[in-house]
């Protein structure tokens, strides 16, 4: 290559996330330092580089690119071939003329970057300045209002740079330059505290006064990146307590921030990967094994923390003072209302939580939540994808453009197809309520325009009652409906560009069936356009409906009864002595005249149901919770599990006998727990294997919010592997509901692709 004459200049494609990060000025210096000619130009696909000059040199450019790239940048490919040389006489960015192309331009947002801190204590400008930043890192996808991503489009508009920050967004040799929320304690947004009446302007003393309000055991709302977020010190249980009265609804586990990882880990155990997640420029939350604790009211007894490191300024300079070790940082919302990003509505709002409110004068457009994983065989899971991973594109092998995927209800994300990309949604929440919609309705508004695209097609669940699916009807396009299990195994086929047959695994708490029962035991063969149902689990009646999700006693007793006829009420179990007499008697009246009674395959029910059988969670305070505390009491250390039925259908009679029998002799529940759990690895071990030998399909597909279940996932990995088999789980995004959109869009797109689709409408 550069060895032989006629060649004198390298072209060089590189692909990943290189755009908005940072990596065109990143070029550009690294160019003017080995004295190279050229240009650098983003492109649809990537970034291409021309470059001229000394042989060595070039080789030298193009290994530096991969060992210093932008921390927020990641290089997937890079390709170098040999061209002619043109004869340039500097390095230059060419701008790139079509418009689509500055689509991806739209990066998450970034953590402050490590020059940034440091430039936070010598800078005269900007010593100890809220909102330092760089072309490294700050907001991107929360302040963005349109595109091109220059700075009018952003909600710095109102800030007039200085003269100080416009010569370093200038200057190509500066690491600011084309920064677009470069500003400067001159010349940028400010921070200020309200109590009750009072106001505080000066940072200096925010700083202060913040700290000692944390100290002294006060409730604080903070603006953060992309909404407000309610802070306490974790460590003091009354506070905590407090927080969880004042938030009303809160029964879930709380997120917690810590000042630095040294810190963290004195209260978690953290793996290399943990640790690589929870440093990482995106800043999410870790689900991490506690090691000591917090005040008890944060995890609600569960064994992990939500785990966080700073990532604004804000929080670096706070915990630079503070004298506590770690803050509770939750959403700032009221009941399951969207978090608050508007100032006044935070004073409104905010002060029946808050004792105080942070608030600072840069309006967030993009609202996101922080976004939640945690690490499975050493891999990095999304739980909840918002902060640092949203807008974020997902490359598919497949046309999806011009689609628009709803999405389901609970946790509902979005997805909008352009070209060969899939962009889903931030967080939006559960479609439950009116506010929740309008974020969600405003969002898609928003997608649409940011993203340059007008949908044509709509997919959507199967589910009638869906908020999404109703707006999905009003929007009067050509229309298409999937059923939501197909969809969660077409997202993690789509995660891992899989466009064939496969065996499909989907396992959750519900979702609307082709026969009108609810669904979420199920076994498939499927591809991307269509699917059949294999086997699944035995149905069973859901006496109450919905309400099962919020009281799993009643799928208990309905198992229970299925089983043991009336002469279970005679079991001298803990559960059954609890049981309200007259509602359960009610309960079995209801089952017997099928009334309110829908049938169910659903895993999550029966995980419901164990849960509520062995006393762990009777009655459910939050979304999954009784599956999520069947879980945390399960012993990491037993083998041996339950017997199961599997023919027809896979039946859980014998499971549910034996557990019964257990609690009878008194076998403890971690022991039971851990039982139950690798029955359900076996299940879908022994299934998996006979689904093989029939269709000799080798390629397996695991989705759904079952398989958030970390004890279920890392062991149902591990036995299929050993056993051949090759496994594909999530990890990009989530594989509870929060995904299933993608897996909407790709299944439109492979039938519209097939000529498979029929006018719903
Ligand atoms: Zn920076
Ligand atoms: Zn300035």
């Amino acid at each position: 290559m550069a060895g032989q004459k006629e060649y004198l200049a390298n072209r060089i494609h590189i692909r990943g996330r290189v755009q908005g990060v940072g990596f065109r000025p990143f070029i550009y210096r690294l160019a003017h330092q080995y004295y190279l000619n050229g240009w650098v130009e983003n492109r649809n696909d990537g970034v291409i580089i021309h470059i001229e000059g000394n042989p060595d040199s070039v080789e030298s450019f193009i290994r530096v690119i991969q060992e210093q790239a932008p921390p927020a940048s990641s290089i997937t490919e890079i390709f170098h071939e040999p061209v002619l040389n043109e004869g340039y006489s500097d390095f230059r960015i060419v701008k790139s003329e079509n418009t689509s192309d500055q689509v991806t331009d739209i990066s998450p947002d970034i953590a402050v970057c490590k020059d940034c801190l440091e430039d936070l204590k010598i800078q005269s400008h900007r010593i100890d300045y809220p909102f330092i930043n760089c072309t490294n890192c700050g907001p991107r996808f929360s302040i963005i209002r349109d595109l091109p991503y220059d700075r009018p489009n952003t909600t710095m508009d109102p800030f007039q740079l200085c003269d100080t920050c416009r010569k370093e967004y200038e200057d190509v040799l500066d690491r600011r330059f084309h920064a677009q929320p470069v500003a400067c304690s001159e010349c940028g947004p400010e921070y200020e505290l309200i109590i009750g009446e009072e106001s505080i302007k000066s940072f200096a003393e925010i700083l202060n006064k913040t700290c000692t309000l944390l100290e002294s055991s006060k409730i604080i709302a903070i603006k953060g990146i992309g909404g407000f977020q309610i802070a306490c010190d974790a460590q003091n249980e009354e506070t905590v307590n407090r927080l969880r009265e004042r938030k009303i609804r809160e029964g879930k586990p709380f997120a917690v921030m810590f000042g630095s990882v040294e810190s963290l880990q004195e209260f978690v155990h953290l793996y290399p990967e943990e640790k690589k997640s929870v440093q990482s420029w995106r800043r999410p939350i870790v689900i991490a094994q506690e090691k000591k604790k917090l005040a008890f009211g944060v995890s609600v007894g569960f064994r992990t923390i939500g785990a966080m490191l700073p990532y604004m300024p804000f929080h670096h300079l706070l915990f630079e003072e503070l004298k506590i070790p770690a803050i509770v940082l939750t959403s700032g919302n009221l009941s399951d209302e969207p978090i608050v990003i508007d100032n006044r509505e935070a004073v409104e709002k905010l002060t029946r939580i808050a004792d105080a409110i942070i608030v600072y004068n840069r309006e967030i457009y993009n609202r996101t939540d922080d976004s939640v994983v945690m690490s499975v065989n050493e891999k990095e899971r999304l739980i909840r994808r918002s902060r640092g991973y949203s807008p974020e594109p997902i490359n598919l092998n497949l046309n999806v453009d011009g689609i628009f995927a709803a999405g389901a209800e609970l946790v509902n994300c979005f997805c909008i197809g352009k070209g060969n990309q899939a962009i889903l949604s931030q967080h939006i929440g559960d479609l439950k309520n009116l506010e929740t919609l309008e974020f969600y309705s405003e969002s898609f508004e928003r997608f649409k325009k940011l993203f340059r695209t007008n949908p044509n097609l709509v997919v959507h669940d199967m589910h009638p009652d869906y908020l999404s699916t109703r707006f999905a009807k009003d929007l009067n396009i050509e229309r298409l409906e999937v059923q939501h299990h197909h969809a969660h195994i077409a997202s993690c086929m789509a995660e891992h560009n899989l466009d064939e047959k496969v065996i499909g695994v989907s396992m959750d708490g519900t979702g609307y069936g082709d026969d009108g029962n609810i669904w979420g035991g199920e076994f498939f063969v499927c591809d991307l356009a269509d699917y059949a149902r294999e086997i699944h689990f035995e149905y069973i009646p859901l006496p109450g409906g919905d309400s099962v999700s919020k009281e799993p006693w009643r799928t208990a007793v309905s198992y229970l009864y299925k089983i043991y006829g009336k002469d279970f009420l005679k079991l001298e179990i803990p559960f059954i002595q609890n049981l309200d007499l007259t509602k359960t008697k009610m309960i079995i009246q209801a089952i017997d005249k099928k009334i309110n009674c829908p049938l169910s395959s659903s895993a999550g029910r029966l995980f419901d149901a164990v849960a509520a059988i062995t006393n762990v969670c009777p009655v459910s305070k939050f979304h999954a919770e009784a599956p999520m505390r069947l879980e945390n009491v399960a012993s990491g250390t037993i083998e041996i599990a339950y017997p199961f039925d599997f023919g027809e259908v896979i039946s859980f009679e014998p499971t549910i006998q034996e557990i019964v029998q257990d609690l009878l002799e008194g076998v403890n529940v971690s022991e039971i727990s851990a039982k139950f759990h690798n029955t359900l690895v076996n299940v879908i071990f022994a299934v998996a294997c006979q689904i093989r030998k029939e269709t000799r399909l080798n390629k397996i597909v695991l989705s759904g919010g079952t398989f958030q279940n970390k004890y279920i996932l890392s062991r149902v990995e591990l036995i299929l592997k050993k056993d051949g088999f090759e496994v594909f789980s999530h990890c990009k995004i989530p594989s509870n509901d929060g995904g299933i959109a993608l897996g909407q869009l790709v299944i439109a797109a492979k039938r519209r692709e097939l000529g498979k689709i029929n006018r719903n409408s």
